[in-house]
């Protein structure tokens, strides 16, 4: 059985010493689990300094966002290749990025590709809008996101991923509301369908699945339950050391039952 892997997302939140206070406090209340991988995603400011603080055993980093190109004349922009040494994954297609910055299927696909290209294993976000999902068009949303954002991908590749279903209306960023773990297992099997189609049966076992969207310490244990649900993807609740703890602890708990 794989290792459950629990993310948490911080987006746009805490500044450096807020962030080293978070981290301070979890690396207290967190044991060392070899059945657990937690992955923090701090802010782009504040990978560097956490980077030196955190203790390895316990948590690895993932950055929220990077652009697409190597290096060159992009003001503003942070590349996969410059943070090759600080982290390990990165959040790719955030559901906050398609949203606000209009983040197209395209420009998904070259980060996937960067990312992968740069040795940072990418957290591929996919799910439909509540629009979308009114007209019954979440399967063909996240058909369309996956195909477009692996095509330069080989199974292999896809394989060593990892693929979090965050339906936009269950986001609390977009004031979502709790999704049913029944409606979940649907779409990560729609998931591991289209990867299967795509990539094969290997691909299709191999990828991690997670699940993401408002999920906190209650509930998360619905969601783990899930057959191929490989863990979660926590926003609000990871801002919470004592509610994130929490959920990393019910993770272990079930992963070891
Ligand atoms: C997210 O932003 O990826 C997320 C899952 O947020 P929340 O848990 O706050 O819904």
């Amino acid at each position: 059985m794989s290792k459950k892997l629990v993310v948490a997302n911080w987006k746009m939140h805490l500044n450096t010493s807020q962030a080293s206070l978070l981290l301070h406090r979890l690396q207290e209340r967190t044991r060392i689990h070899r059945e657990v991988e937690i992955v923090l995603a701090p802010s782009m400011l504040v990978l560097q300094p956490l980077s030196l603080q955190i203790d390895r055993r316990k948590f690895r980093l993932a950055a929220q966002n990077a652009y697409y190109k190597d290096e060159g004349p992009y003001t503003g922009e942070v590349s996969f290749t410059m943070l090759q040494d600080l982290v390990h994954y990165c959040i790719v297609g955030h559901s906050a990025r398609r949203v606000y910055f209009n983040e197209t299927l395209e420009e998904v696909r070259e980060k996937i590709s960067a990312c992968v290209r740069n040795n940072i294993t990418p957290i591929l976000c996919v799910g439909e809008t509540k629009q979308e999902k009114r007209l019954g068009e979440g399967r063909q949303v996240l058909h369309d996101q996956l195909v477009t954002a692996l095509s330069n991908l080989t199974a292999r590749e896809v394989e060593e991923m990892v693929i979090a279903y965050e339906p936009v209306w269950a986001i609390t960023t977009f004031d979502g509301i709790m999704a049913k773990p029944y409606d979940v297992q649907k779409s990560m099997d729609a998931i591991r369908s289209e990867i299967k189609e795509l990539y094969g049966k290997k691909a299709s076992e191999r990828v991690r699945v997670l699940y993401g969207g408002s999920v906190d310490d209650k509930d998360v244990g619905g969601y783990l339950e899930i057959e191929g649900c490989d863990g979660v993807l926590v926003g609000a609740a990871s801002l919470n050391y004592f509610q994130f703890s929490s959920i990393c602890e019910t993770v272990y708990q079930l992963s070891i039952k």
